[in-house]
């Protein structure tokens, strides 16, 4: 969707994706692949959400644990079936609330974190899913293990931690083509088993379906601009 055609409705901006990611998977030869839309609700009010909620859409991000934990308990304890899903940096002092409220955390990305996690899993029996980002574009102010190494240390996750990491993310340098990053991490997917591929966000969500996306993390094209965050 160009700007212009973002509305001030999140469901009907949800519906419009819904149909433009549908016909990029068809013309790039993935049409029967299902790309699911992480709804990217930080910074936005509950009344914004449950909009969505109602609508039926369960997938959100968020990039903060503090903003999450404020808003969502709540909206968890109304409506069944949410995926939550963390897409900011995680530090280790909020590992336990990161496992106790998130289904899917996408930022794993170093062995401190990794760690902290699955000391987490094993003492609340909760399995969040989990992903490894990667800083295809290694930038030094980006999160992320670099492309040299995240082989190593999604094998450092399995075998040392005991993680069952099942998929990669990133977020390619703002201002370059994306595409060449997002062929970057299905490539490291591939070679690693892995079957989940976040990335693709407003402005590139078409072009990580092509290459192979099986999420996208889209907030702007779906609630409008953000004044923050
Ligand atoms: C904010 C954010 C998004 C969504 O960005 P939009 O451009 O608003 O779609 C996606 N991924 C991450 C990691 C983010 O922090």
């Amino acid at each position: 969707m160009t700007p212009s055609q973002i509305s001030n409705d999140p469901a009907a901006n949800l519906d419009a994706l819904r149909t433009e990611l549908k016909a990029a998977v068809k013309e790039a030869g993935r049409p029967s692949e299902r790309v699911e839309i992480i709804a990217v609700s930080k910074t936005f009010p509950a009344e914004h959400i449950t909009t969505l909620l109602d609508a039926g859409h369960r997938i959100f991000g968020e990039n903060r644990v503090q903003e999450a934990t404020a808003k969502w308990p709540a909206l968890k304890a109304q409506y069944s079936e949410v995926e939550l899903h963390l897409i900011g940096p995680l530090q280790s002092n909020k590992a336990k609330e990161a496992v106790s409220l998130f289904d899917v955390i996408e930022t794993v990305d170093r062995p401190k974190i990794a760690k902290a996690i699955a000391s987490e899993i094993q003492k609340q029996g909760r399995r969040p899913g989990l992903l490894v980002q990667v800083n295809t574009g290694e930038e030094a102010q980006k999160a992320g293990v670099s492309p040299d190494e995240a082989d190593a240390f999604v094998r450092q996750c399995r075998e040392e931690f005991g993680l069952d990491v099942t998929g990669l993310m990133c977020i390619p340098p703002a201002g370059e083509d994306p595409a060449p990053h997002f062929a970057l991490l299905a490539k490291i997917a591939a070679r690693n088993g892995l079957k989940t591929l976040s990335m693709g966000m407003s402005g590139d969500y078409v072009v990580a379906a092509q290459l192979g996306a099986t999420h996208v993390r889209v907030g702007s094209a779906i609630f409008g601009a953000r004044s923050s965050g």
